[in-house]
């Protein structure tokens, strides 16, 4: 067995668990549990993921911020459902120095609490309405079930982006491009995902209602990212008003939108093969890996051409390297296949005679000669292949995974996604969770009428209500 050998991907939490190390993208080995190390190749995808999104908010006019990290438990505790809703999960700085501090301080699980007393300040009149910003950021969860490197982390790189709005309506709109926004993303990051309105029980602490981003990952549902309408829920207590144009004054409605580096843990999960990963061009590093094909005595020829081939697609606009290590090229097949690298280019004396490179490209395995005077429009339309191939052979895979279950509460096998009538009320939702050992994922984003009876309490069905477990 090779040292960077990989089990099987059908083995996934194994499989995962080597990959997110062998591949370079983390380090766990850090001396606090959930806090891992982002190793230079990872950060580089990470950063790449954060660009995408600092296009897409700037295109939709959010501007940046960045807010600190600590909170105190006085504006922490202002809204009473937030507080309940995270209170356990918080890391607490009790002390400065030697003295205890008067009032403690709390490193920020996600920044609401951080931002209203500031939006309170910031917003006087309808004219700072609508207030849209961001910020890409570390948060901080004591998560106490077993972590796992990008999908449940104690310290999370996380994207947020918070906004204020004159009325519902309005903040309803937000809401409206917020979906904008996740698909263009979504399409880039080739994930394939499901828009759920969380049941109330499940929503976001202090939320008026919640949209679950989901995706599936090795037949289980990941929460990748969320959407909340919090209506005035926030403005209230942190007392965030403006001045409409007769005087009067109102309570702004506020939306959130926050996405995590579980987007990264998707991306590998979801395409990763028994070979490595498999990035989106997009992302990967190295959108292209050349690798000689030396022959004695004619080494130094081989490498030449394959840096002026380098150079030559790097001012088409690649991120290209070339791999000149002494190893046996079979050796570096595995080590960029390993690393999801979406092309590789390989270059031998024979391909040098003939005017032509071998090009391989790692979703489909699939290898062809191509000439090179035809090699970068031939490279470009690869990489758009690739990337629409990722997202649409990932979206085929999880549309089969959803079915319709007549009776939850006696079914043997429950399928990946569990699609089932509802009557609306809690307690059927609840009852079927515990038969099935899933959660609920609340209903489709837009309303689905059901027809037929709730197979719990036998009442007229109001919809679908999806169910799944979940990471
Ligand atoms: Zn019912």
């Amino acid at each position: 067995m090779r040292l960077d050998e990989l089990p099987p991907r059908d083995d996934f939490n194994d499989w995962y668990n080597e990959i997110v190390e062998k591949a370079g993208l983390t380090d766990k080995r850090y001396p606090i549990k959930g806090m891992n190390v982002w190793t230079p190749y990872g950060w580089k995808v990470m950063l790449s993921i954060d660009s995408l999104i600092r296009n897409e908010m700037e295109r939709t006019g959010h501007d940046e911020v960045n807010f600190p990290t600590l909170i105190p438990e006085s504006e922490f505790s202002k809204e009473a459902e937030h507080i309940k809703g995270f209170g356990k999960d918080v890391y607490w700085v009790t002390h400065a120095g030697e003295n205890e501090l008067d009032v403690r301080l709390l490193l920020r699980p996600t920044s609401e609490t951080a931002m209203y007393p500031m939006f309170s300040l910031w917003i006087r009149s309808h004219s700072d309405l609508p207030l849209k910003i961001f910020q890409l950021v570390s948060t901080f969860r004591y998560e106490t079930k077993q972590t796992r490197a990008f999908i449940r982390v104690r310290e999370i790189h996380f994207f947020e982006a918070h906004t204020a709005h004159r009325d519902y309506e309005d903040a309803e709109r937000q809401i409206k491009e917020d979906l904008e926004i996740l698909d263009n993303l979504m399409r880039k990051l080739c994930i394939p995902y499901e828009v759920h309105k969380r049941p109330d029980w499940d929503k976001f602490a202090g939320a008026y209602y919640s949209l679950g981003i989901d995706t599936l990952m090795a037949g289980r549902i990941l929460q990748i990212g969320s959407i909340h309408q919090y209506r005035d829920n926030f403005s209230k207590p942190y007392d965030i008003t403006y001045e409409d144009e007769n005087g009067e004054h109102h309570h702004v409605h506020q939306t959130t939108y926050g996405m995590s580096e579980r987007l990264f843990g998707a991306i590998i999960g979801i395409h990763g093969d028994d070979h490595g990963l498999i990035l989106p061009p997009e992302l990967a590093p190295y959108q292209i890996v050349i690798v000689p094909i030396p022959k004695k005595g004619h080494q130094d020829e081989v490498y030449g051409v394959c840096n002026s081939l380098a150079d030559e697609l790097k001012a088409g606009g690649f991120r290209v390297h070339v791999d000149l290590r002494e190893l046996r090229p079979g050796n570096k097949y595995y080590h960029w296949e390993l690393r999801g690298v979406p092309v590789r280019i390989e270059l031998g004396m024979r391909d040098m005679e003939n005017a032509t490179v071998m090009v391989f490209r790692r979703d489909t395995m699939d290898k062809e000669v191509v000439k090179r005077d035809e090699l970068i429009p031939y490279i470009r339309n690869m990489l758009s292949d690739i990337e629409r191939n990722l997202y649409e052979r990932a979206k085929e895979k999880m549309k089969g995974h959803t079915a319709l279950v007549e009776n939850p509460m006696e079914i043997e096998e429950v399928p990946d996604i569990m699609k089932v009538r509802w009557c609306g009320d809690e307690e059927c939702g609840l009852k079927i969770e515990e038969r099935t050992d899933t959660s609920a994922l609340g209903t489709a984003e837009h309303e689905e009428e059901a027809e037929g009876t709730c197979p719990v309490c036998g009442k007229p069905a109001k919809t679908y209500l999806y169910f799944a477990k979940t990471y």
